[in-house]
């Protein structure tokens, strides 16, 4: 698991986005709220508002269409057999000890005996000097007020204006010796000492069925999509025409109880996933496994990520999995966030699973070879290798807005959303220039036009500036202007979002020219 990272030299393409405006944004246009807010929220948890429920619809919906129901063609040049699944979120506990999540999906955890915070270890570093004896500030990587609070009490102790490079350095926690982590103070603490040694937790929540609540009633909420898939493999294979190579596709919702919820929807403790367990013979394993890395790196370039804030990461030996590490290899796929930059964070993994979980399954379920899979072709039996292109919807959604997000002083919303048209949740605004001579009627007749296919709003209050501004802040590609020219000429203007130019088109194409600019044929 990897946390983004505030490594790497600063690009000059790094954009001057701050989180908090698009926070702000997201709250004020209805992308997302915190979850329960009149109550004070809950950490780690988040809704979608009217416009981010169609953003987020509109990338799933587009994950689907582009991996299951349209032609794919794979690397030999055949179309690449995918089929969905929708499996529930509780299901029998033996499936996550047969995966290892309930032995080990575990993160090192370290508790706070001052503050009783709780923080992950692999999220925590350490400023300090490098001198014997000396103080040491622990805070969460990429969290800037926290970084600014140690370095000022570092530079009070050490009776200093800065940290000198030379003596006073930054450090993962996990690489600090027991002395050093007694000397360490915590985030929330005052004094040194109180950060305990880093502990496993387990981050699946658990629940019980039924009226009893005792351990044979356990179960869990999935902490991911994918086990459900590898379970239902063979009643997929028995049940379709489907052959090796074909993948399985789901998307949904997954629980983790992160300990250290943040930035925004990055990290949070329910979040969608959208999965592929894609099913090979052993021998093709390198070959899928290049296809689907960079295929799912273009995908995400075709949504709208196409500015160099998107970068594919092969991951280094070491990083890799358990079911990894002998494998094709893992790579991810990384969005430079404006709360990591001028690192990056993951938004999808893919790796080569081996035969891992098929096999454990197998073992656990006491099916063992029966459950191989018999591969007519080649007359082999054999369990198939996986590649996993994993993804998450929620992160994917969040790309979506950092991308977008984009300051424009000389608009009166000074700032303009610029989602890729398949994306934006409102594909056009339609606008009576004045609510007179049959405008606001001819208007409404082409938005119930539109509004077949489309989300499409029809708007006749205020200005024209206004109405721009509001679909500006919300992303909208086209505003479709009803105007003393539609009366004589049959003709509608629009305006650009982007570019903010203005063009005339007869009112009868426009149905049709929407439909091509949001990448859907005629
Ligand atoms: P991380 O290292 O950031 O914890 P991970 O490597 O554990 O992520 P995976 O188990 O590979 O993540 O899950 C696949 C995808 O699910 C991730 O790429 C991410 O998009 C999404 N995801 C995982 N954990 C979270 C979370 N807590 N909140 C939102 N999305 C998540």
């Amino acid at each position: 698991m990897s946390e983004p990272t505030a490594a790497g030299s600063p690009s000059p393409e790094v954009p001057a986005k701050s989180m908090e405006q698009i926070v702000s944004l997201c709250r004020r246009r209805g992308f997302v709220f915190q979850s329960s807010e009149i109550y004070g929220g809950i950490n780690g948890f988040w809704d979608y508002g009217p416009l981010g429920t169609e953003l987020k619809r509109n990338l799933k919906n587009a994950w689907w269409q582009d991996v299951v129901q349209r032609e794919l063609i794979g690397p030999t040049g055949d179309a690449v057999d995918i089929v969905g699944l929708d499996c529930t979120i509780i299901m029998n506990p033996k499936v996550w000890q047969a995966s290892g999540h309930v032995g080990g999906f575990n993160d090192p955890m370290v508790d706070c005996r001052a503050s009783k915070a709780r923080y992950r270890a692999d999220h925590l570093v350490v400023l300090g000097s490098i001198a014997a004896g000396s103080r040491l500030w622990a805070f969460v990587e990429g969290d800037d007020a926290a970084r600014t609070k140690a370095t000022k009490a570092l530079c009070k102790y050490e009776k200093c204006d800065a940290p000198d490079p030379a003596r006073h350095v930054l450090r993962p926690f996990t690489a600090i010796t027991a002395d050093e982590r007694a000397r360490t103070i915590g985030p929330d603490a005052d004094e040194p000492g109180s950060l305990t040694e880093p502990r496993m937790f387990n981050l699946m929540f658990e629940t019980h069925c039924g009226a009893v609540r005792d351990e044979d009633s356990k179960a869990y909420l999935r902490p991911e999509t994918a086990q459900g898939i590898f379970v239902n493999f063979q009643n997929v294979v028995d049940s379709t025409r489907v052959k090796v190579p074909f993948g399985i596709a789901q998307v949904g919702k997954a629980f983790r109880n992160e300990v250290t919820p943040r930035n925004f929807t990055f990290r949070s403790r329910e979040f969608e996933q959208m999965e592929i367990e894609f099913f090979i013979h052993p021998s093709e394993a390198n070959q899928w496994y290049a296809w689907w890395r960079d295929w799912r790196f273009s995908w995400w370039q075709s949504i709208g990520l196409t500015s160099s804030n998107l970068q594919l990461r092969e991951h280094d030996r070491d990083e890799l999995a358990h079911y990894a590490k002998e494998g094709a290899g893992t790579s991810d796929i990384e969005y430079r966030f404006p709360f990591t930059a001028p690192g990056f964070g993951e938004l999808e993994g893919v790796a080569h699973r081996a035969d891992f979980d098929l096999r454990a399954h197998a073992t656990h379920s006491g099916k063992n070879d029966k459950a191989k899979y018999f591969d007519q072709a080649r007359n082999e039996r054999y369990f198939p290798h996986v590649i996993e292109p994993s993804a998450g919807a929620d992160r994917g959604t969040l790309a979506l807005l950092c991308e977008a997000y984009t300051p424009d002083p000389s608009r009166p919303s000074g700032v303009f959303m610029r989602f890729h048209p398949r994306m934006a949740p409102v594909k056009a605004g339609i606008f009576p220039l004045v609510n007179k001579e049959g405008m606001p009627e001819i208007g409404e007749k082409l938005f119930r036009t539109l509004r077949k296919k489309h989300v499409v709003e029809f708007d006749e209050k205020q200005s024209i500036g206004k109405r721009y501004a509001r679909m500006d802040e919300a992303g909208t590609p086209f505003c479709i202007t009803i105007d003393s020219e539609t009366l004589s000429s049959q003709t509608v203007t629009v305006r650009h979002r982007d570019t903010q130019q203005q063009e005339k088109l007869g009112i009868e194409q426009v149905p049709a020219w929407l439909d091509r600019q949001i990448g859907l044929e005629d």
